[in-house]
């Protein structure tokens, strides 16, 4: 027999593995002081009310033969999609039910959309990004070609006409730079793909995040993404799912490619290989989408936003370049010195006892900066924020 040879190719992605050992290291040697982890990429806030009840109540449901749910729609429950497109169509979206996939989690649909796409296509991924779009291709033996997401371009790459690419991938705002397209910006990948028979897997994990009303939450509010693009989205960082797991894929009715429309070709992936989301967890989700569901996941990211307020508006006095923090829980920032990205992680762990990650981790471009987080404690990132004055 053989093994799938390009697991071979894959880099050893070390990055929280290493920080948390140095972190673990310091605090074994050092009891006395307080370490603070500014490098989190997990939610801290429990569920809201809203979800706990109706979690509660779905639990009830599976208690009586009469109410009880078995295997459910691979797609997801007629009552979770109908809520997904309320959602779309409150921002001028309209999606139908069709159109509307749900699943357990972004990370999963993004790794497994790949199952559609031919071996041979050309994969363009921003330079620093969310690792699982490289990870993903390797493992399936595809070339990857990088966009360069730089200071000079604020970390937004736009197209570059020379460079072939068959799938693009887009996460705005992103995860680690925190930066967010445009609708402009975003047209302009819109077309190149159209142009090029390519296709966008947009990922849409921090909309939630985006309080610019100019910046579009959903790649569907620009003219022409319907032919182009896939959307993936996910209630991790919406509203805390990250232990509780439910995301969605948004696949339209004309997107098609080889005359093969690609929603067929998901559906059919996802019955073979998936069996759905419980349906405890898609009546979690569900009440996400009602008003009150709202209220509460925008007081929790409103809370996680005014940590990244605080944390920029140090940045600012201290002069120091960043991307993020604005529309997004991630604080991108210059190491400040010129150091380099595990250089300033020591420095910072050493003498301010603060954790974060480094850019480095994220790719190339990543090297000479440096990843904090706005979903540690108010009191913590109050704290870290002081001692980063107090060394900076
Ligand atoms: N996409 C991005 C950009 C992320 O940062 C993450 C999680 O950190 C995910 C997707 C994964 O989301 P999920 O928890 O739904 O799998």
């Amino acid at each position: 027999m053989t093994i799938n040879p390009h697991y071979q190719d894959l880099e050893q992605n070390y990055l929280f593995a290493v920080t948390a050992q140095k972190a673990a290291e310091f605090s074994a040697a050092h009891p006395d002081k307080k370490v603070i982890r500014l490098g989190i990429g997990d939610v801290t806030k429990p569920l809201c009310p809203a979800v706990i009840e109706a979690m509660h109540r779905a639990v009830d449901d599976m208690a009586w033969a009469e109410t009880f749910y078995g295997y459910g729609p691979y797609e997801g429950y007629d009552f979770l999609r109908e809520a997904i497109r309320g959602y779309y169509g409150r921002r001028g979206v309209p999606l139908q039910l069709s159109e509307i996939f749900v699943s357990d989690g972004a990370k999963s649909d993004i790794g497994n959309i790949l199952d559609i796409f031919g071996e041979d296509n050309a994969v363009l991924v921003p330079d620093p990004v969310y690792p699982v779009y490289v990870d993903t291709n390797i493992m399936a033996g595809r070339r990857v070609a990088f966009s360069s997401a730089t200071e000079a371009n604020g970390f937004l790459p736009l197209p570059d006409p020379a460079v072939k690419a068959d799938i693009i991938y887009l996460c705005s705002p992103n995860n680690p730079t925190g930066a967010a397209y445009s609708r402009e910006q975003l047209k302009a990948w819109v077309d190149f793909a159209n142009q090029n028979d390519a296709v966008i897997l947009f990922d849409a994990a921090y909309e939630a995040f985006i309080r610019d009303d100019s910046l579009p939450h959903s790649i569907f509010e620009v003219e022409g993404a319907r032919t182009c693009a896939i959307e993936f989205c996910s209630l991790s960082k919406t509203a805390g799912f990250t232990g509780t797991r439910c995301g969605y894929a948004v696949i339209p009715a004309e997107l098609e490619r080889g005359g093969s429309p690609l929603g067929a070709m998901w559906l059919r992936r996802q019955a073979t290989k998936f069996n759905g989301t419980s349906y405890i967890v898609q009546r979690g989700a569900a009440a996400v989408f009602t008003e009150e569901g709202q209220a509460q996941v925008k007081a929790d990211i409103d809370d996680y936003l005014e940590n990244a307020r605080v944390i920029t508006t140090a940045l600012d006095s201290m002069g120091i370049w960043y991307t993020g923090g604005k529309n997004s829980p991630y604080i991108w920032l210059k190491c400040p010195g010129g150091m380099d990205s595990w250089t300033f992680f020591d420095y910072l762990l050493e003498k301010a006892n603060v954790v974060g990650t480094p850019g480095a981790g994220f790719g190339q471009n990543g090297e000479g900066f440096f990843r904090l987080t706005a979903f540690g404690s108010r009191k913590n990132t109050l704290e870290a924020v002081e001692r980063l004055r107090g060394l900076l």
